[in-house]
């Protein structure tokens, strides 16, 4: 059935390219405006009351998230991140989905009213993908359903994290359960009782000759006895509540065999899997974010309180630029972000590695640069509470190293590159080879400086 709503007039559609609108499914745009009256009649006008409702129970999701997540899965906006190739699917593409999490990341914790933040998107796909039967009715099902919420947990302080297969924590595998010891860094803050399981990555078979099958993925429930979080960890000074991100002790902690998922020495297989949509929708989210400190931008430069030498800001032709850098910024972005969930779509995700990994190098840094300009343009302002610039600005930040470090991806990216160098160089010298003939044709002395091979 068509949709009544129109594209290219509605706000809600405003930033979205036309070969992006042309795709969309009548679901999909009914989704996208639903999504946009959420967020500015829900979540905007709400953002002071969500931060004097966590002032003084800093570890418990305040009552205005329980009361916007009922209302949120009434209304049909909920779990709309997981792909449509999924049974559980609420039937968005990727592609779409982009479109959605773009509106609700312009507000941190909007996704979370719907079911979509992170980790919980990447968790749930996991599950989805790679769960049994059981393992579904007992974790999968409830955490689509909003029962309880998850942590994931690969990093550890005494590893370079970012090479996986260092990855130590020690998993003991007997006949019925999965024994485990040591420390990780960061999964979400166990203060928080609603989060009720961890995905754990840990070493079960340290002496096998192949890296990639030592390690096993299980679910820890957080009440497991000698499963400790030490602190909190803050993220450049913010503790983040109220999700948090803890620094953990696993001491003789003992999990049932059948909470692994997949099968012994699989974690690679679903690290893979995890992480992938993990990271593209943290880009997806961060286009929202850069879509804010735009237009915060736009709102100081008419501010009429604030006239240095008599003029508005953005009179100024030097804002007259900035303002033009981050609208350009942020469209070029998108476009990048849009691309990747296009090519999952068309071509899955282990395809769409390359475009996940430039979305992920990309998008922080350049939002970085776009807030950093809208701090500058609010003056001392900019750098306090009075604005939201600062935590926006840490979350892109964060997001360089969360799900991997960038300089990880980028070499990965430069090595895969490097493999075509082989190729690009046989035909520049097929270029010059046929220069040459073109030469004794014109009866021209070849240039050797012309030549580059
Ligand atoms: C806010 C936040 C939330 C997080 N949430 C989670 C979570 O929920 N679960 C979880 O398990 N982890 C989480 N992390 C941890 C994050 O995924 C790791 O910090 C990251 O993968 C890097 O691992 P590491 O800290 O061990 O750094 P290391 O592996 O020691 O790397 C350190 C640095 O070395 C350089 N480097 C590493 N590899 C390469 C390379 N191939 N080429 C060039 N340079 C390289 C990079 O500069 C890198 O930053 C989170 C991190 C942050 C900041």
């Amino acid at each position: 059935m068509a949709s009544n709503i129109n594209v290219d007039s509605s706000p809600a559609f405003a930033h979205i390219p036309p070969w992006v609108k042309a795709k969309l499914r009548p679901i999909a745009i009914e989704k996208i405006q639903q999504v946009y009256d959420w967020v500015e009649t829900e979540i905007i006008p709400a953002e002071r009351i969500f931060k004097a409702q966590i002032k003084d129970k800093r570890w418990q999701n305040p009552p205005i998230v329980h009361e916007l997540r009922k209302k949120a899965k009434a209304q049909g906006l909920w779990n709309l991140f997981l792909p449509n190739h999924f049974e559980e699917s609420p039937g968005l593409t990727n592609l779409e989905y982009s479109c959605c999490a773009e509106i609700m990341g312009r507000v941190y914790w909007a996704p979370h009213t719907m079911n979509c933040h992170a980790p919980e998107t990447g968790n749930i796909e996991l599950l989805a993908k790679f769960c049994n039967t059981e393992q579904k009715k007992k974790w999968l099902h409830p955490l689509m359903n909003g029962d309880f919420s998850s942590a994931y947990s690969m990093t550890e302080p005494d590893v370079a994290s970012s090479d996986a297969t260092q990855i130590g924590i020690k998993m003991e595998i007997t006949d019925k359960e999965v024994i485990i010891n040591g420390r990780k860094l960061y999964g979400n803050c166990k203060y928080n009782d609603e989060v009720q399981v961890f995905i754990l990555m840990g070493c079960s078979d340290p002496t096998n000759p192949n890296p990639w099958n030592r390690h096993t993925t299980l679910i820890v429930p957080s009440n497991t006895p000698g499963f400790k979080q030490i602190r909190n960890l803050t993220i450049m000074g913010y503790d983040c509540a109220p999700e948090g991100h803890g620094e953990y002790i696993y001491e003789n902690v003992r999990v049932p065999k059948e909470n692994i998922i997949l099968g012994p020495g699989r974690a690679f297989e679903i690290a893979q899997g995890r992480l992938g949509p993990g990271r593209i929708h943290h880009c997806m989210r961060l286009i929202g974010q850069a879509e804010r400190a735009y237009e915060l931008a736009l709102v100081r430069c008419i501010e009429p309180r604030k006239k240095p030498r008599g003029k508005f800001i953005g009179e100024f032709d030097s804002n007259i630029e900035r303002i033009a850098d981050m609208r350009m910024t942020i469209d070029a972005m998108r476009l990048v972000v849009l691309n990747a969930a296009d090519t999952m779509d068309l071509q899955g995700n282990k395809a769409g590695r390359y475009a996940i990994a430039q979305s992920k190098i990309m998008v922080p840094n350049a939002l970085l640069k776009v807030i950093d300009e809208a701090m500058q343009m609010y003056g001392g302002q900019g750098l306090t509470q009075h604005t939201p610039l600062p935590e926006m600005w840490t979350y892109a930040r964060f997001v360089r190293v969360a799900d991997g470090p960038d300089s990880a991806h980028r070499h990965q990216v430069g090595r895969d590159q490097m493999k075509t160098a082989k190729d690009i160089r046989a035909r520049a010298e097929e270029y010059t080879r046929r220069y040459k003939e073109l030469c004794k044709k014109w009866g021209q002395e070849p240039e050797e400086f012309w030549g580059i091979v």
